[in-house]
């Protein structure tokens, strides 16, 4: 997200009337890129294609699906409820106004609307969504690697195990610890240890290609791995195209009683979770079969499931 902090950001503009649209992107195209969605199916479309707009500045009457209709559908989408809305509307009514905002609708503005307030509100708006954003990423991603961090990985665990739990399918999880990462730190020193770490980090994300799959780092040297709706097989699978991952990123590690190269160890655990069983459970059982791996003799992935 970094380098997007200072590019412009993205509106959209909804409203029936192409006049309207018009003006309104006239007040804001020389600060923002702007697109405009002439109806609320089209603006349902454009929220959710790539590069999502940053703030929609939505007309309350439109014939067909109004402004209404189409705040509750983005605010219901997890893809979409976080993205503000202003809600743009000739009906100046103190009513009107309750129902947008109870809707989600972060303000209010009415027409005919004055070009300085427009850009000042929309100019706030952004500011805020940017700050929440930055929070937002400041607390789920690990400072280090760049990938997600224990919160997001907890949060994350908890959530798609109660979903499992009403759906009955089985998640699993993996358990990653790099191989004598001790003896590498005292040879190669902490900035070599965390150079390590991050090599290890990226090539562990690009393993996965589900987007519900999670890697995040748990701990100093251990990473886990989170794969909903993913049964023993697809986990172990992608545990071994981990660990060949790692040997083949060939890092020398002169210290290793093993190997001469950097590894890491494995365990993977799968579970259809039992009703109000904690997910904890399926933390255990993959840490328990880190620990075999370990003991087998490193660089190696075992699969426990029930
Ligand atoms: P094993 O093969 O049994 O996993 O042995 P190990 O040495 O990897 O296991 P141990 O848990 O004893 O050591 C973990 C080491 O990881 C301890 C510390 O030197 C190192 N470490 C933990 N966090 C960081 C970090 O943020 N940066 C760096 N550079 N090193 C770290
Ligand atoms: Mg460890
Ligand atoms: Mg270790």
């Amino acid at each position: 997200m970094g380098p997007l902090m200072h590019a412009q950001a993205n509106i959209l503009v909804v409203d029936d009337s192409p006049e309207n649209l018009q003006v309104i992107s006239a007040v804001l195209k020389q600060d923002y890129r702007v697109k405009v969605a002439i109806n609320g199916e089209r603006a349902l479309a454009l929220a959710t294609a790539a590069e999502p707009p940053d703030l929609i500045l939505l007309d309350v009457m439109m014939p067909g699906m109004d402004g209404y209709e189409v705040c509750a559908r983005l605010k219901q989408n997890p893809v979409t409820a976080r993205i503000p809305v202003l809600f743009v509307s000739s009906r100046d009514d103190e009513e009107d106004e309750a129902r947008g905002l109870s809707l989600g609708a972060i303000d209010y503005i009415v027409k005919p609307i004055r070009p300085s307030i427009v850009q000042a509100r929309v100019r706030n708006h952004i500011e805020l969504k940017r700050s929440r954003d930055l929070l937002e990423q400041l607390t789920t991603q690990d400072h280090l690697t760049g990938i997600s961090n224990r919160r997001r990985f907890d949060d994350s665990l908890v959530q798609e195990w109660q979903r499992a739990a009403r759906t009955k399918t089985p998640v699993s999880l993996i358990a990653v610890d790099i191989d004598h990462f001790k003896a590498y730190n005292d040879h190669y020193g902490h900035p070599g240890g965390d150079q390590c770490l991050m090599e290890v980090a990226r090539a562990l994300a690009a393993c996965v290609t589900r987007p519900t799959d999670l890697v995040a780092r748990c701990g100093g040297e251990e990473f886990g791995c989170l794969l909903p709706s993913t049964d023993h097989i697809g986990a172990s699978r992608l545990a071994e195209k981990m660990r060949a991952a790692i040997e083949a990123l060939g890092l020398e590690h002169a210290q290793s009683s093993t190997h001469r190269h950097v590894t890491i160890s494995l365990g993977v655990s799968t579970a259809i979770p039992q009703a109000d069983e904690p997910a904890q459970a399926l933390v255990d059982l993959a840490d328990a079969a880190l620990y075999e791996a370990k003991g087998a003799g490193r660089n190696a992935f075992v699969a426990r499931s029930r």
